[in-house]
C-alpha cells in the first residue's frame, strides 16, 4: 500500500501581555493557580507538547511576542522547541506582532514581515521558507509583500480561495498545494487546510488516536477530490494552544497520532517544508481579498462591528469602536512617521531601510553602536563625538517610538467585543509610549496626545460607558506617574 502522509500545522501565539508602562504582566483573573495566562498555557500546552517531542513531528510557528516571553520565563521549553526545528527544519515564521496585514499600510506590511523573518533567523539560525499571517488575513498586496521578502508559502482556509462560500471547503482540494500568481511574475505557494480534519484532531474528544488514524484519516481522503492518491497529504491547521490548554489531553493524542497510530495506519507525519520538497504545486488559484480564518465577514472583526465578536449576554455590545480606534491609530502612525523621517534622514543612510533593520538593536541582538556604524550617514560618522552621542540618543528614541507604534496595531486589540478589555487598552498604552518617545525627540512638535484623544472621543466602551478619549487620558496620567 502506498504511504500517505498528514501534516498538522500549529500556530502558537500570545500577544504581549506586559503592561507597556511597567514591563510586568499583571495578575490575570482566570489564570489561577498561575500568575498569568502565559504561565498557565505553558504548563498545560507548550511544555508538555515540547517534552513529548510533538514539535518534532508537526509544522509550527511560534509568535515572536510569545517567544520573547519564553526566553525569560520558560527557557527550557523554548530550547526544546528550537531543538525540534534543528532536527526537522519544520518551523515557520510569523508576522512580527500579529498585525492584520491587509488593514496595514504597505510600509507596515513590509516591517511586520521583515521583523518576523529577522526574529525567526535569530531564533532558529536559518532562513524561513514559510510565514504564518495573523488570523490568515490576506489580500494580494499582502501575498506580494511575502513573495518580495523571499517567503515561499503561507497557509489559508479553503474559503479564502476566490469563488468559495464562507466556511466552505468543498471547492478546494486541501490535499495539495496551489500557486497564486502575483504581479511582475512573482508567485507564492498556498496550503489550504482541511477544516473538518483540523477539528477532528483537536476537538473530537471521544475518539482515540487509533480511531482517528484508522477511521477519520481514510474518510477525509475519500471525501477529498479524486480519492486517495499515492503521496497525498492530509492537512490540519489550528491554534497550537488547542492541544492541552483549550482541550486537555489533546497533547497526548497528538503524540500518539504522530508517533505511533498515524504511521501504523500508513500515514507519516510531515512538515510543510517537507511537503513542499516532495510536491511541486501545479495548479494556480486566486484568493479572495480581505478574508481571514476567524471571521465570516471579511475583516470586519478587526475594523467594525460583526457578530463573530459579540457577547450575547450583553445585548448592547457592539464593535462600533473598532473603526474609530483604527482610524485614530492610523493618523497617529502618520504623525509619528513624519517626525521619524524628518528627524532622522540627515543621520541615516536610508531611513526606510534602517527602520526595517532596527528590530536587531531594539531586541538586543545587535549593539546600537554597531547598528549606527552600519546605518549611519556620512554626516553622522563625521559628527564630533559630543554631538554624535546626542544624535545616537535621539535616533534610539525614534526607533523605540517605531517599535511601540507597531505594537499598537496588535490584532488582539481589535478582536474582542469591548473597548474596555485589556487587549485594546494595551494597544492604547503602546500608542501612549510611541507618543512619549516621539515628544522627547521633538519637543517643538505639538503633543500628538491631544489629537489622539480628540480622535478617540468617537469610540466608547459599552461595559464602562467610558469614551476612548477618557480611557486614553487615564492611561496617559498613569504613564506620567509611572515613567516620571
Ligand atoms: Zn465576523
Amino acid at each position: 500500500m502506498p504511504r500517505l502522509s498528514f501534516c498538522q500545522h500549529a500556530h502558537f501565539y500570545q500577544p504581549p501581555r506586559e503592561d507597556p508602562f511597567t514591563g510586568v504582566i499583571p495578575q490575570e483573573i482566570g489564570a489561577e493557580p498561575y500568575g498569568n495566562f502565559n504561565e498557565k498555557i505553558t504548563a498545560e500546552c507548550y511544555q508538555p507538547n515540547a517534552e513529548m517531542g510533538n514539535f518534532e513531528r508537526i509544522s509550527f510557528n511560534i509568535g515572536p511576542t510569545l517567544a520573547l516571553w519564553m526566553e525569560k520565563f520558560a527557557p527550557a521549553t523554548l530550547d526544546l522547541i528550537v531543538a525540534a526545528d534543528k532536527k526537522r527544519l519544520n518551523a515557520v515564521a510569523q508576522v512580527y506582532n500579529h498585525t492584520i496585514l491587509p488593514l496595514a499600510s504597505s510600509a507596515d506590511k513590509e516591517i511586520q514581515i521583515r521583523w518576523g523573518i529577522t526574529d525567526f533567523m535569530r531564533r532558529f539560525c536559518r532562513v524561513p521558507q514559510g510565514m504564518w499571517l495573523a488570523e490568515t488575513a490576506v489580500d494580494v498586496p499582502t501575498l506580494d509583500a511575502l513573495a518580495k521578502a523571499g517567503v515561499a508559502y503561507t497557509v489559508l482556509a479553503p474559503w479564502q480561495a476566490a469563488g468559495t462560500a464562507p466556511r466552505s471547503s468543498a471547492e478546494v482540494d486541501t490535499t495539495k498545494p496551489y500557486v497564486v500568481q502575483l504581479p511582475k511574475n512573482r508567485s507564492i505557494t498556498v496550503f489550504f487546510f482541511d477544516p473538518n480534519f483540523s477539528v477532528a484532531l483537536h476537538r473530537t474528544s471521544r475518539l482515540t488516536a487509533q480511531q482517528i488514524a484508522q477511521e477519520i484519516f481514510p474518510m477525509r481522503l475519500d471525501n477529498a477530490w479524486f480519492g486517495p492518491r499515492s503521496g497525498q497529504t492530509l492537512f490540519a491547521a489550528s491554534d497550537g494552544e488547542y492541544f492541552g490548554h483549550h482541550y486537555p489531553g489533546r497533547d497526548a493524542l497528538l503524540r500518539d497520532l504522530t508517533l505511533t497510530e498515524g504511521p501504523a495506519a500508513g500515514y507519516d507525519p510531515i512538515s510543510l517544508n517537507e511537503w513542499l520538497d516532495r510536491v511541486k504545486p501545479q495548479d494556480a488559484i486566486e484568493i479572495q481579498n480581505f478574508t481571514a480564518w476567524s471571521c465570516e465577514h471579511g475583516l470586519d472583526r478587526w475594523s467594525r462591528d460583526c457578530e463573530c465578536a459579540r457577547d450575547n449576554s450583553v445585548p448592547a455590545i457592539s464593535g462600533n469602536w473598532k473603526g474609530p480606534l483604527r482610524a485614530a491609530m492610523n493618523r497617529l502612525a502618520e504623525h509619528i512617521d513624519a517626525v521619524y523621517f524628518t528627524q532622522s534622514f540627515r543621520w541615516l543612510r536610508n531611513a526606510h531601510e534602517a527602520r526595517l533593520a532596527a528590530i536587531e538593536p531594539l531586541r538586543g541582538w545587535l549593539d546600537w553602536d554597531q547598528f549606527f556604524i552600519e546605518q549611519g550617514s556620512d554626516d553622522f560618522v563625521r559628527a564630533p563625538e559630543s554631538l554624535r552621542t546626542a544624535i545616537h540618543e535621539k535616533l534610539r528614541r525614534l526607533f523605540l517610538a517605531q517599535y511601540y507604534r507597531q505594537l499598537m496595531f496588535t490584532s488582539c486589540g481589535f478582536f474582542f467585543e469591548d473597548l474596555s478589555r485589556i487587549e485594546p487598552v494595551n494597544n492604547i498604552r503602546y500608542a501612549a509610549m510611541a507618543i512619549k518617545s516621539t515628544n522627547m525627540v521633538a519637543p517643538e512638535v505639538p503633543s500628538f496626545a491631544d489629537a489622539f484623544a480628540t480622535d478617540l472621543a468617537e469610540c466608547r466602551s459599552v461595559r464602562t460607558g467610558q469614551s476612548g478619549a477618557e480611557l486614553f487620558l487615564r492611561e496617559w496620567d498613569r504613564a506620567e506617574q509611572l515613567l516620571a
